[in-house]
């Protein structure tokens, strides 16, 4: 939670109320803000987090009532958002741009797999099936650390910059983030995109070591180390916000 929301939040007051459409319960993050002068609902289309903010002075009450009053908008607003995709036995999952079945091998020894049968390539992940979702999740991390580590670094090479640390994250708003020190952060669904769209995001967080903005030069730095510029920012454009789906759970309530 951001620091800002602590500050503005009643002691002993909850950060989330449940209300109540139709039947169905919808988690709604609650958060006073400063400059709040009324009450807003916000969906977050990654997360599908519904986020309820008040002025400073407003009341828990009210703002329940002000959900209330719009569950309907918040129910239609999550029916049309790309439906969750969580980790389980049977479901598929794009790995490298790929589809991969996740198939439970409970009695196997090992953690998580990749292999083909009959019907293409497989997940198989060992262990109680409580755990699948941890480690598929634990898998993909490494996988995408493991990819941008090298994607980043041969770009590096090629611009003769030094990368300090790569790092994966889930973050939301973004594929990317490079810091003054040379820290890349990354998203790990970018495993699940084809590899040339983890090998622009290299190329796009690289670039910025030289260029900390998005002037032509950066572009033209950008394309002199990835031939797939336009086809890869039209391609996330298209199917990046899919990429959020999987993994998420029902409602995260
Ligand atoms: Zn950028």
């Amino acid at each position: 939670m951001p620091l800002r929301a602590l500050l503005y939040r009643r002691q002993s007051e909850p950060s989330a109320i449940n209300i109540v459409f139709e039947r169905e319960v919808y988690l709604v993050r609650v958060r006073r803000h400063r400059q709040a002068r009324r009450y807003t609902l916000r969906i977050h289309s990654a997360t599908r987090e519904v986020v309820l903010t008040m002025p400073p002075r407003g009341s828990l009450k009210e703002a329940r009532a002000f959900a209330e009053k719009h569950g309907g908008w918040i129910a239609a607003r999550l029916t049309r958002l790309p439906a969750p995709a969580p980790f389980a036995h049977g479901m598929l999952l794009p790995v490298r741009g790929v589809d991969h079945r996740i198939v439970h091998r409970a009695g196997a020894r090992g953690t998580v797999w990749i292999e083909a049968d009959s019907e293409g390539p497989c997940l198989c992940v060992a262990g109680e099936a409580p755990h699948i979702a941890r480690r598929v999740r634990d898998f993909l991390k490494r996988e995408a650390r493991s990819d941008l580590e090298v994607a980043s670094r041969r770009a590096a090479e090629k611009l003769g910059v030094r990368v300090s640390r790569v790092s994966v994250r889930d973050q939301s708003s973004r594929w990317g983030s490079c810091s003054t020190t040379g820290v890349l952060s990354y998203s790990w669904r970018l495993i699940l995109a084809p590899p040339y769209i983890l090998d622009y995001l290299a190329a796009h967080e690289v670039a910025h070591l030289v260029e900390m903005n998005h002037s032509r030069r950066f572009w033209r730095l950008v394309e002199r180390i990835c031939p797939d510029v336009t086809r890869a920012k039209t391609w996330l454009d298209v199917h990046g916000s899919n990429l959020h789906r999987y993994g998420l759970t029902h409602e995260r309530r």
